[in-house]
């Protein structure tokens, strides 16, 4: 709607500048061309969410039943989009949802418009959480999970904060983040300290419900030259903490896989799958912050 009310006004603006019996036909075409786009952009969301969920199940079809009990779920990645595209997708029947920057999921959760016509809606935080919006994340309406606690510390700060505001009765779900890559500038907790995180957060955390592990894993790898070794570091890194707790695999999630590679990360046996573009379509690079 903005966008047509925006070009609406470009076009009585033309109309002006043209003056009386102007030439208007090229300005009534780029108009109808505008809104044509519009409208195309609202399918897409609905065809780009259809597309995506049945790339999933093609992909769950090929995976070996012994790895993958758990039917991966979509989480679809709304950062930089408008509520209107959320609200498409969820009005498509999608639930879960991805945002990583604090005050943008903020704003979209106490949206009156998602608050009234997205009442079941699951948020996932999937940014880096710095200790001092530990509040702002935790008091989200409808917040489903943390994905990304990368340190003892954060987990602590979770732990301690959560009754003031999710209560006791109900635990705060969280995944641990995990460096797979070991790139400097990607957070998270190394390979090799996963087990002692997880045995941390079991034991030292009681507000908190551990669900699995998460990376992000390396930028731009192409999934044509065979397994991700991202992945396979994130299946490994489950398997030891499987080993260690004496837990069942599919105890432990497994959070893996965007838009360029989701498809092989189910494949792989990822339960978790944090998917944007391929839904939402481009997304500029934020330049600041
Ligand atoms: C942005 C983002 C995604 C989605 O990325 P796409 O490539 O657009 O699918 C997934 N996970 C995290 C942590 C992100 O920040």
């Amino acid at each position: 709607m903005l966008l047509v009310n925006r070009d609406l006004s470009i076009y009585y603006n033309l109309q002006l500048y043209q003056g009386e019996g102007g030439e208007l036909g090229t300005i009534q075409l780029l108009f109808s061309f505008s809104v044509m786009l519009k409208t195309m952009s609202e399918v897409n969301v609905k065809l780009g969410l259809k597309s995506v969920l049945s790339k999933i199940q093609q992909a769950c079809a090929k995976r070996e039943k012994e790895c993958c009990e758990v039917n991966p779920r979509l989480v679809a990645v709304s950062k930089t989009k408008p509520v209107e595209s959320i609200i498409e997708a969820y009005e498509e029947g999608q639930r879960h949802f991805g945002e990583n920057y604090v005050q943008e999921l903020e704003e979209k959760a106490n949206n009156s418009l998602i608050l009234e016509s997205c009442k079941d809606i699951k948020w996932h935080f999937i940014g880096h959480l710095q200790g001092n919006k530990v509040n702002k994340v935790i008091s989200i309406p409808n917040l489903y999970i943390v994905e990304t606690v990368d340190s003892k510390k954060l987990a602590n700060k979770l732990n301690n904060n959560w009754p003031q505001f999710g209560g006791v009765a109900k635990k705060l779900r969280v995944f641990i983040q995990i460096n797979t890559s070991g790139e400097k500038e990607k957070n998270g907790i190394l390979p090799s300290e996963v087990v002692d995180m997880v045995k941390y957060v079991t034991n030292d955390c009681p507000n908190l419900q551990l669900d699995g592990i998460m990376t992000i894993g390396q930028y731009g790898y192409n999934p044509a030259d065979g397994p991700n070794p991202d992945f396979l570091k994130l299946l490994e890194c489950r398997k030891n903490v499987c080993e260690a707790l004496s837990l069942p695999l599919k105890d432990v999630e497994i959070s893996m896989g965007m838009s360029d590679d989701f498809e092989q990360a189910v494949e792989m046996g990822s339960t978790n799958v944090r998917v944007g573009t391929a839904i939402f379509g481009y997304r500029p690079k934020k330049t600041s912050s």
